[in-house]
C-alpha cells in the first residue's frame, strides 16, 4: 500500500509536468508591469545591467544609477525606460497607439528561445530575438538583448498591431531596420552604414 501510494504521487507529478511544461519552463521569471508592456525577465537577468545595456541615462535624462540592490528604484527605471523606447518608436514611425498592450519575454539565452520558436517554425532559426503577432509576444535571448534588437522588435510588435492587413515582411524590415538606426543615432551609439 505504501509503495503503491508513493508510485501514484510519482505519477501525479510525471502528468503535471507533462501537462504545464510551459509553466514549469517560465517558473523562474519575475515579471514587471509597465504602461504599455508585461515583462517577464529570466531570474539571472540583472534589471540594472539591462538599464545601462539600453543606454537609459540618454532616454529618461538621469546621472545617477540607484545602487544595484535598490529593488524599487531599478524596477521604476527600467518600467520606465521601456516605456519611454515605446514612445520613441511610436514618435519614429508616426503610429501613436496609446491603448497598446505587449507581452515581452526575456529567456535566459538562445537555447531556450529556440525552444519558444519550435511551436512557431519547423526548422527552428538561430536568432536573438522574435515578435509573435498571435499572441503578441516579443522573446529576446538575454545575453543577446541591445538597444537596437528591442526598438527592432518594438517596431514589428506596433506596425503588426496597427495595421490590419501587416505589411509584407520585407517593408516591416525596411521600417523596424530604420527604427534602429534612429535609436541607435539617439543614443548616441555607432551606426552601421
Ligand atoms: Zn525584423
Amino acid at each position: 500500500m505504501h509503495i503503491f501510494k508513493r508510485n501514484y504521487t510519482k505519477f501525479i507529478l510525471l502528468l503535471l509536468l507533462s501537462l504545464f511544461p510551459k509553466t514549469i519552463l517560465f517558473a523562474q521569471e519575475n515579471s514587471l508591469k509597465t504602461k504599455y508592456f508585461t515583462i517577464y525577465y529570466a531570474q539571472d537577468c540583472s534589471l540594472a545591467q539591462l538599464a545601462d545595456r539600453l543606454h537609459a541615462a540618454s532616454f529618461l535624462h538621469i546621472d545617477i544609477f540607484p545602487q544595484q540592490n535598490n529593488v524599487q528604484d531599478i524596477q521604476s527605471i527600467v518600467s520606465d525606460l521601456f516605456d519611454s523606447l515605446y514612445l520613441e518608436v511610436s514618435d519614429i514611425i508616426d503610429i501613436h497607439m496609446y491603448s497598446f498592450e505587449g507581452t515581452i519575454r526575456i529567456m535566459p539565452g538562445r537555447e531556450e528561445l529556440r525552444e519558444i520558436l519550435g511551436a512557431y517554425f519547423k526548422k527552428v532559426p538561430n536568432v536573438a530575438s522574435f515578435y509573435s503577432h498571435a499572441n503578441n509576444t516579443i522573446y529576446f535571448s538575454w545575453p543577446d538583448l541591445t538597444l537596437g534588437v528591442l526598438v527592432h522588435e518594438m517596431a514589428h510588435a506596433i506596425i503588426s498591431h496597427y495595421f490590419v492587413v501587416p505589411p509584407s515582411t520585407k517593408v516591416q524590415e525596411i521600417l523596424a531596420g530604420y527604427v534602429e538606426y534612429s535609436i541607435r543615432k539617439k543614443a548616441g551609439l555607432q551606426v552601421v552604414k
